[in-house]
């Protein structure tokens, strides 16, 4: 049985005082919400704010990147330790902004996994297709890749805090979400080959999310897919009305 997870990533919004502000509000709303682990990615300067204003619920909070190395000379990095540091959990690794506006490649994405599951941070991990990949019918090959070299090196034991995000790269953003039989075959694609790499159990519980124009009125549908544990939402997680709603809806998955 696993979990849903509802994650939200705010890229490069919020300052510190709209985030005590959103979180103000969503606590509030999210109560008595039971059933789904949710998590807030902010960007790292709310990171601190964040972390103090999720205490004594069960909201968890990550990092949107890390670097590979504990420390250096790496200006403008941060590291998995210093991310631990503020009271982050987890960590989104390999967003398709960071794969394409800063070239972080197949390589560079799997360095950061093994770093942060060495360190103890639960790794968000996201692939998807462009749109040309998807007309040109490559997208099971890209997912393949992308899990296959983001993966390389670890073993089943090491991956059970794992979560993939299913990210169409053509759906982020641009209120096109991939229906729900879209997602649905990219997601048993992806529990097929983590079954095949890691073994029917380690596969079993890595949870493996939808994201890419997630909604109040698509994540029902959504995640009622037999592969899909929940979502990751950017533009719709800004708003706390908007994310507790998206978190009701994931809340119920079919699994
Ligand atoms: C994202 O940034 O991971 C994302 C899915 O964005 P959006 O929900 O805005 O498409």
């Amino acid at each position: 049985m696993r979990t849903p997870l509802i994650a939200a990533n705010w890229k490069m919004h919020k300052t510190v005082d709209e985030a005590e502000a959103f979180l103000k509000v969503f606590r509030r709303l999210t109560k008595d919400v039971t059933g789904v682990d949710i998590v807030i990615a902010p960007p790292f300067t709310a990171l601190t704010a964040v972390v103090a204003g999720v205490q004594g619920s069960s909201i968890a909070v990550a990092g949107q990147d890390i670097f590979w190395e504990a420390e250096g000379a790496f200006t403008g990095a941060i590291s998995p330790t210093l991310l631990l540091q503020t009271g982050a959990t987890h960590v989104i690794i390999g967003h398709s902004e960071r794969r394409q506006v800063f070239g972080d490649s197949d390589e560079a994405v799997n360095l950061k996994m093994r770093s942060a599951l060495d360190f103890g941070l639960a790794p968000i991990l996201c692939i998807g297709e462009t749109l040309e990949e998807r007309n040109n019918d490559e997208t099971l090959i890209v997912l393949t890749r992308q899990i296959c070299q983001g993966l390389d090196g670890l073993a089943g034991r090491n991956i059970a805090p794992l979560v993939v995000a299913y990210e169409p790269v053509w759906a982020i953003g641009t209120g096109h979400h991939a229906t729900a039989e879209q997602a649905g075959q990219a997601h048993s694609h992806i529990r097929t080959t983590l079954r095949e790499k890691f073994g029917k159990g380690a596969a079993g519980s890595c949870r493996i999310v939808y994201g890419g124009s997630v909604k109040a009125g698509n994540v029902r549908e959504l995640v009622a897919q037999p592969e899909i544990d929940g979502a990751l939402v950017g533009g719709a997680s800004l708003d706390p009305e908007s994310f507790f709603e998206i978190v009701e809806g994931g809340r119920v998955t079919t699994v």
